[in-house]
């Protein structure tokens, strides 16, 4: 349990009841002499602070048909998932929205940027990215004394990936009593198993303003370069708004799902209708009545298309890869389930707790009765006494099982949608957890509506857009908006490009001679006192991305507080030990990849070097971390 809430309750909150005039952008602490900072820029808007979507009453969608626990994964099956991944290869195809199409990046999420003036001052920590990671960060480091803290974010409010993904129909797909952070110290309850993206986007304002973490946030700004001054043992962050701050140590905590891309499409820029993309949702956009098209259906576009069709006159979903769509049975929070938890402290912890030990399908499906601690875990299939089986025995009945579970979704899709053709199409072809398995009880049903066409555009893609709007195999479809949910360039090196350490070397540029290298994905040889979150190497096995975060803030908190009390004022971590951990992270991708055999952002459609991005190995990272907390063999300190 953390502390008390209201002990980080912040200074405006505080003290703006005695004056109705607003806090200016920057001000003094008087009692730390620290800079405050008022630049949160939140635009207040009906439509933008949406509803997300809740519980289907047709309880016939949410039966799944029967788990055929003899269907074979045989020499034919398997050739026809060769066969899907074959006809892909190379297809993506993907450009960064710069000239022409910067516009699909603006921000229609906030008022004009605050004007301040640029800084020049040291802070002992600065942050990049004002998203779970950064309020998570600020929660536990504060609570350890560590308050000089700046948070340097690019958006004009808190949240990151729920600032910025607002697309009707959004909501976590892993479930929000694992999903979000800090309940338990927030003595907050979500409102449905799956909460909708506008209520956890709400949630990242209520701890901010609650831990007077928006005191410490320089909103509107971009991290444009970050160097490392080996004399001063100091960095130097420059940004967008001109600034040019020190800072003793600092984290990049800015996703892994930040940049939205666009697919590269001939005639995208000739449209003559509105366009736009999911991760800057336009609501000024009307789509009631109107011919709408949406190019991809990732995970995204599995939430949005139901809830579009809703309005639109018409739509037309262009498909190059079916997602997996399982059953979601989303339910609301029972008011007996919060009175429990009133009375059990530390619940959130205790359930994320249990959460961690799900893997695969059984984290999506997320049971309720495991997860309250009523129940045991079923036992796995097959699994009965005797030896463990080898690993690649495991692998082998990972196999089967992925099968079938893609055998069940298959059939799942004859049983709901009513047109063959429709249904042929939208059924994957691929491992089970080769795209990131999406859950949906009304995606399904939306394409036996009369005004909702799938166009099936495996396995190429849409390749010609023009002023009219899309033309596919000799068809043209008139649109009045055209919708891209083309999704984001996983684990993005933007960053890293930005960031020159020792040698005078990037991030980006030392990964690219040397391969990917980091020491359990936070630190990087040659790049004192820098600390990466969530990134490379440093997440991916796990189905909720907050299990990432909270590891990483423990262990910054631990080895801040370590330095702080040993009187060490710079950290580096030694090269053998990355080298080590990059070639433990390239052999476990190696060793697993059998089961994501298959072509998807996760491993850059094929391209990824093993080991470059998630994280494969299992509990060895945290064995590794647990032996390095307790020897410091793996660090090279310096005094403070
Ligand atoms: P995505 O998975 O990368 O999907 C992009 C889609 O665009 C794919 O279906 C892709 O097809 C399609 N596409 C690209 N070019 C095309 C073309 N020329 N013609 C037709 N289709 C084309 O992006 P996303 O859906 O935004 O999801 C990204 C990630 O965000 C997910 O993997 C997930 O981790 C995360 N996410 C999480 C949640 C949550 O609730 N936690 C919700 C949404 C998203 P191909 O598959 O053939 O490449």
């Amino acid at each position: 349990m953390g502390p008390n809430p209201t002990t980080y309750r912040s200074a405006i909150a505080e003290e703006q009841p005695m004056s109705s005039e607003p806090f200016p952008p920057i001000r003094i602490d008087p009692e730390t002499g620290q800079k405050l900072f008022n630049t949160r820029a939140e635009k207040a808007s009906e439509r933008i602070a949406g509803k997300g979507y809740g519980v289907v009453s047709d309880k016939e969608l949410l039966v799944l048909p029967e788990f055929k626990a003899d269907a074979a994964f045989d020499d034919e099956q398997k050739a026809l998932y060769r066969d899907f991944n074959e006809v892909r290869r190379g297809t993506d195809d993907y450009m960064k929205m710069e000239g022409p199409l910067a516009h699909y990046l603006e921000d229609h999420y906030t008022t004009a940027p605050i004007e301040r003036e640029s800084l020049t001052d040291e802070s002992e920590i600065i942050v990049v990215g004002a998203g779970f990671a950064g309020l998570l960060l600020w929660y536990r480091l504060s609570q350890e004394g560590f308050t000089d803290i700046r948070f340097v974010e690019r958006g004009g409010d808190v949240g990151g990936t729920w600032y910025w993904n607002r697309y009707p129909g959004i909501a976590c797909d892993v479930e929000s009593y694992s999903y979000l952070p800090l309940l338990d110290e927030m003595g907050y309850f979500p409102k449905q198993k799956f909460a909708s993206g506008f209520e956890i986007y709400e949630y990242c304002q209520k701890i901010a303003t609650e831990t007077g973490f928006y005191d410490h946030s320089l909103f509107h700004t971009e991290v444009t370069g970050v160097e490392w001054d080996d004399d001063a043992e100091r960095w130097t962050v420059r940004t967008s708004r001109g600034d040019e701050m020190q800072a003793r140590y600092v984290v990049l905590a800015n996703g892994v799902l930040t940049t939205p891309r666009l697919a590269r499409i001939d005639g995208m820029e000739d449209f003559a209708g509105e366009s736009f993309h999911t991760a800057r949702w336009d609501y000024d956009v009307d789509l009631t009545g109107k011919r709408v098209g949406i190019i991809g259906t990732g995970a995204t576009a599995v939430q949005v298309i139901p809830e579009i069709a809703k309005t639109a006159g018409e739509l037309f979903v262009f498909q190059r890869t079916p997602s997996t769509i399982d059953v979601r049975d989303q339910r609301t929070t029972a008011p007996e389930e919060i009175e429990e938890w009133k009375n059990e402290p530390g619940w959130a912890e205790a359930r994320r707790e249990r959460y961690r030990k799900l893997v695969g399908r059984r984290a999506l499906q997320a049971n309720d009765e495991f997860l309250a601690g009523k129940v045991e875990m079923p036992k796995r299939r097959g699994r009965g006494e005797g030896p463990r089986p080898s690993r690649e025995e495991r692998l082998q009945r990972d196999l089967e099982t992925s099968f079938r579970i893609m055998e069940q979704i298959r059939d799942r899709i004859d049983a709901i949608v009513e047109d063959p053709d429709t249904a042929r199409a939208l059924k994957p072809y691929y491992p089970y957890g080769c795209k990131r398995p999406t859950f949906h009880d009304e995606f399904l049903p939306t394409f036996n509506q009369p005004h909702v066409t799938l166009v099936d555009t495996a396995p190429l893609g849409v390749q010609q857009i023009n002023e009219g709007g899309v033309e596919y195999n000799g068809v043209q479809y008139d649109l009045d908006v055209l919708i891209y949910a083309t999704g984001f360039d996983f684990m993005s090196r933007e960053t890293m490009g930005r960031v020159t350490g020792i040698d005078g070397r990037s991030i980006a540029d030392k990964w690219e001679q040397e391969g990917t290298r980091t020491f359990l994905g936070l630190h990087t040889n040659g790049f004192p006192n820098l600390f990466i979150v969530a990134g490379p190497q440093g997440t991916g096995g796990s189905f909720n991305f907050l299990d990432a975060i909270e590891e990483h803030s423990s262990y910054l908190v631990w080895l801040l507080t370590t330095m702080r009390d040993l009187g060490h004022g710079v950290v580096d971590v030694r090269e053998e030990d990355e080298i080590s951990f990059a070639e433990h992270c390239a052999e476990m991708d190696l060793a697993t990849a059998p089961l994501r055999d298959c072509l998807s952002n996760f491993n850059q459609y094929g391209r990824a070097e093993p080991g470059s991005l998630a994280y494969y190995g299992g509990r060895e990272a945290g064995r590794r971390r647990a032996s390095a907390q307790e020897t410091l063999a793996p660090f090279e300190f310096r005094p403070a």
